[in-house]
């Protein structure tokens, strides 16, 4: 399990390592041809920021050798925004006194007709944690009935147990989303003080339930804001080392999410700003080829256009973060405010603009059968 090798660490000793790198360290790990993990750490480090317009055309050269000009698309469905926790950064946290909704099959069929509309075939479906009323029944029969009309279906909600993940993947679960949110485990501690998700060592043993399940692909990632940016990004690199190794017929995607406001908000402890996004943008792809990296809406609309090029694989587009958002109650209240108010067509525009094309299906579920 990773917990033993994240045992083996020190927060501090970690940030006092990225800390101390030197502009001969980035300069080796930028020309070196097989980079581990000390040359990312030297990548986020701060002596890295001189080097920026470097790393982003290596990144860039690396991105277009693997992936081609194209760029995934996605967009969430917030199934319910019940949620048994408190997390100090959510608008869905327990203590929030808002009207909470989950949606119905019917509901859910109507907000499908408009994500098809807009021509995706990928849907990421979204829940907070609710173990009673959004459980492996929901989930199954959600699947059961949105199968027909998605080539992929990813799941960003709670952690679950490795039989649940067992039980949802022959009914179409392809991927999952599970982000540790810091690494930090007395702030971690601090930001989750009630409900299920404060169990720090089960969230972090997720990813090991995960693929010992089998799913194709999962995402991982850190909620930037939280604490020091790049202490947390060593520990995510850390992970997805270790996943690779350890669970190698499964995909793997890191995503960047930068705290944004809601409703009662809580202001990021620790400010990232666009040239550090872009620094550990970067970096990630430097240090690891195969990994998609992914972009959301959080994100602001020139800043993404620009990021197009610099190793993003995917991105979110036209979304919503509130249950029914697309037509069945597009005033309920979202999870978080979005950047990018861009619809799809815009956004693939956009794409096309730069020379890319948008993919809106890279899977089928035949594959599986
Ligand atoms: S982040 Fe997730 S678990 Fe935490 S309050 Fe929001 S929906 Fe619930």
């Amino acid at each position: 399990m990773f917990t033993d090798i994240f045992n083996r660490y020190d927060w501090e000793d970690v940030k006092a390592n990225i800390y101390s790198k030197t502009a001969a360290d980035v300069e080796k790990a930028l020309s070196s041809s097989k980079r581990d993990l000390n040359d990312f750490v030297a990548l986020i480090s701060p002596a890295a920021v001189p080097y920026l317009e470097e790393m982003a055309r290596i990144s860039q050269q690396l991105t277009l050798q693997r992936f081609g000009n194209t760029m995934q698309l996605y967009i969430p469905m917030y199934l319910s925004n019940e949620c048994q926790n408190i997390c100090t950064y959510c608008g869905f946290s327990l203590h929030n006194k808002i009207p909470r909704k989950t949606l119905t099959n019917a509901e859910m069929l109507l907000e499908t007709a408009a994500i098809k509309e807009m021509g995706f075939e990928h849907v990421l479906l979204v829940t907070g944690e609710a173990q009673q009323l959004v459980g492996v029944d929901y989930f199954v029969n959600a699947l059961q009935l949105l199968r027909p009309h998605f080539s992929n279906i990813s799941m960003e909600v709670q952690p679950m147990d490795q039989e649940d993940y067992e039980t949802l993947i022959p009914h179409g679960l392809h991927a999952v989303l599970v982000y540790q949110e810091t690494y930090h485990q007395a702030d971690y501690k601090l930001h989750h003080p009630k409900g299920k998700k404060s169990n720090f060592q089960y969230r972090l043993e997720t990813p090991d339930r995960l693929g010992k399940a089998g799913i194709h692909k999962m995402g991982l990632g850190v909620l930037i804001g939280l604490e020091d940016w790049r202490t947390d990004s060593f520990f995510t690199a850390l992970h997805l080392q270790y996943l690779e190794k350890a669970y190698w017929k499964t995909k793997y995607s890191i995503s960047f999410p930068r705290l944004r406001p809601f409703s009662g908000g809580l202001a990021p402890k620790v400010e990232m700003n666009n040239r550090e996004l872009v620094q550990l943008i970067c970096a990630y792809r430097l240090f690891n080829q195969e990994v998609e990296l992914s972009l959301s809406t959080r994100e602001e609309e020139q800043f993404r256009n620009n990021l197009v090029k610099l190793g993003i694989t995917a991105m979110s587009a036209g979304s919503k973060t509130n249950p029914g958002g697309y037509v069945v109650d597009r005033q309920s209240l979202e999870q978080f405010e979005i950047s990018d108010e861009r619809n799809a067509a815009a956004i693939a525009a956009m794409l096309k603009q730069q020379g890319y094309e948008a993919v809106w299906k890279d899977w089928d579920q035949s594959f599986c059968q």
